[in-house]
């Protein structure tokens, strides 16, 4: 047996070889959730996303589908078969047992409270999905202003699009939005101007959750790393010098969603087979990858050709196809590089996983219902890492039960008061980053 297209659904978990294709229909977050195991090593993920289930049900279900060694025996994941580096973590974490008690403690009684189950208890509340409405409606009309050409609506529909992508889209592709795994497989495809779901399961849950600021497994150390540079893992250049301006941080800002993210990066991982270098890609059937780069062209087509066909001015036109992305990239950049990439958690790194999660992310604004919204909880970044599968809209209760255990278990936490404070916290890395002097022995050659 081998791992390659189109054969059993098989994976690699704490060093054991596992063959899913059975378990597909029955597993209770879905085929996509399964999907992301496909070939890999998925210890992180079959950890990271299981916290709430009793080890015994997991080891259990395991052991029905485990391969014999005979069949296993000639079994590479796609990360061995790209060359990817292996970086084992240690899972006997009194730190993160403790984690795990408290906040399904936590769960467990809201599920009461609630009447519910506890995995509903985890995701999005009525008073959330009351919110969601509310963002919703506001996108749909700043989308009706937009395609009818109203000036005003070059910030107001991007600022929506940005509050109702970023309070959906991110928990449903965690699984964190519905109990239902339909509902978190479908959400990511109503948005896809701003990433495939395809890409972004690979640059997101896969590489950045799993491996967050690892050189060579975290992907997001690697956006057009040639001439930004935001981790020693990255061979210095001349060119990294220009990084330390502010101009040239908001110039990249407001194209890096464009220019990487919702284009390049996606073509790049299609073609090469691995996203940035660092996430092997799924390996997926010919009709699938048809589908998969349509929609692509389709959606960056559609997004740059409507306003030809809509308006006369050339200008007019111009501006309609390139200003909202541009405003949504700066937000999207503005709320998601300030929380990994500072000098404080930039270069830490654990062997114990869920403290690996607790040292290489910040928080920021956590008292402040502005910072909430304007980053659709994305401010507490350390529990959201810890607790993926765990809707954005109860993070904000259990952030002082993280920070109490951080406490007690000697782990630094950290935070800042506010997106004034976490920009400057990114510039100063960025400088740093700028610097010949910030080496390493094995850094990823640019040439
Ligand atoms: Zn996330």
């Amino acid at each position: 047996m081998t791992n390659s297209a189109g054969d059993k659904m098989v994976t690699k978990i704490h060093d054991k070889w596992y063959d899913l294709t059975e378990f597909e229909k029955l597993h209770p977050g879905g085929p996509v959730a399964l999907g992301l195991a496909y070939g890999r090593d998925a210890t992180v993920m079959f950890e990271s996303h299981h916290p709430f289930t009793p080890r015994g049900t997991l080891d259990a279900i395991l052991r029905r589908y485990e391969l014999d060694e005979s069949s296993a025996r000639n079994l590479k994941t796609l990360e061995e078969q790209h060359g990817i580096p292996d970086h084992p973590f240690n899972w006997k974490s009194d730190f993160g047992d403790a984690l795990k008690f408290h906040v399904k403690e936590y769960f467990q009684a809201e599920a009461k409270r609630r009447n519910v189950s506890l995995v509903a208890a985890t995701k999005a509340t009525p008073e959330r999905w009351f919110e969601i409405a509310m963002l919703g409606a506001i996108f749909v009309s700043t989308l009706v202003s937009f395609v009818c050409g109203e000036w005003s609506s070059l910030l107001t529909f991007p600022v929506s699009a940005w509050l109702f992508s970023v309070n959906t889209f991110h928990d449903a592709a965690h699984f964190a939005l519905h109990r239902n795994w339909r509902i978190n497989s479908i959400v990511p495809y109503l948005y896809p101007f701003f990433s495939s779901p395809f890409a972004w399961y690979h640059q997101h849950n896969i590489g950045h959750h799993s491996y967050t600021n690892v050189g060579h497994r975290d992907p997001d150390l690697v956006h057009y790393f040639w001439f930004k540079r935001e981790h020693k893992s990255v061979e210095w250049k001349q060119a990294h010098k220009l990084q330390r301006s502010y101009i040239f941080q908001t110039t990249w800002w407001v194209m890096a969603v464009e220019a990487a993210i919702a284009t390049m990066n996606d073509l790049w991982m299609v073609v090469y087979g691995v996203y940035n270098d660092s996430v092997p890609m799924k390996q997926v059937s010919r009709k699938r990858m048809f589908c998969h780069l349509l929609g692509r062209v389709l959606v960056v087509g559609l997004i740059h050709t409507w306003p030809f066909f809509v308006f006369n001015s050339w200008i007019r036109c111009i501006i309609f196809a390139k200003v909202p992305v541009m405003v949504y990239s700066f937000l999207f950049m503005m709320n998601t590089q300030i929380n990994h990439l500072t000098p404080e958690t930039a270069h830490e790194s654990h062997e114990d996983w869920y403290k690996h999660q607790v040292v290489t992310a910040h928080d920021f604004g956590v008292n402040s219902r502005f910072c909430f919204l304007l980053s659709g909880g994305l401010n507490f970044q350390v529990i959201h890492h810890l607790f993926p599968t765990v809707n954005h809209c109860h993070l904000v209760k259990l952030q002082p039960i993280i920070s109490r255990l951080c406490e007690k278990h000697d782990v630094e936490y950290k935070q800042v008061v506010g997106y004034i404070a976490a920009i400057k916290a990114h510039h100063r890395h960025t400088v740093d980053m700028s610097s010949s002097s910030q080496g390493s022995e094995k850094p990823i050659s640019t040439s």
